[in-house]
């Protein structure tokens, strides 16, 4: 089971729950962490789906311009998110935007798959890795952190 975190700007919800409506199989198996908005979203869309007496776990966080970015970006640095689905807005500014940075920064720092758009989604909803234990790599920082100051 993985820990999927999904994230979408408004302008970009209605994509992300529609790939969500295709892929509850899929996603049924794994839990979900949402931001707030996003979640409520995404558990109205699945609340009529079941597999198998599996239920959705979904938990949602704040909603990401009051906290809920961060909230996502702490779970990443404490290794508690494996995959990430952050459908994000290129053409609306954000009252949230350093948030916005900080959370995609911390994604490439701790090496979490990260779909920005929906075909790279599409790639690792159907990846052979999906439900494999698969541990990303991270680059050795004990230089850094035993730097002399
Ligand atoms: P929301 O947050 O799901 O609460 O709308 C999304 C975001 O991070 O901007």
């Amino acid at each position: 089971m993985k820990n999927i975190a999904l994230v979408a700007h408004d302008n970009r919800k209605p994509d992300l729950i529609d790939w969500v409506k295709w892929n509850w199989e899929e996603l049924i198996s794994h839990r979900l962490y949402c931001t707030g908005t996003t979640g409520k979203l995404v558990e109205e869309a699945l609340k009529n789906k079941q597999g198998k007496g599996h239920k959705f776990e979904i938990i949602k966080l704040k909603s990401g311009p009051l906290g809920g970015d961060q909230q996502l970006g702490a779970l990443i640095a404490e290794g508690k998110i494996d995959m990430f689905i952050f459908l994000w807005d290129p053409m609306t500014p954000q009252p949230h935007d350093v948030d916005v940075k900080a959370l995609l920064r911390i994604s490439a720092l701790y090496n979490i798959p990260t779909a920005c758009n929906r075909a790279t989604a599409d790639f690792m909803i159907s990846s052979h890795l999906l439900n494999k234990d698969y541990k990303p790599i991270l680059k050795d920082y004990s230089e850094y952190l035993e730097r002399d100051i």
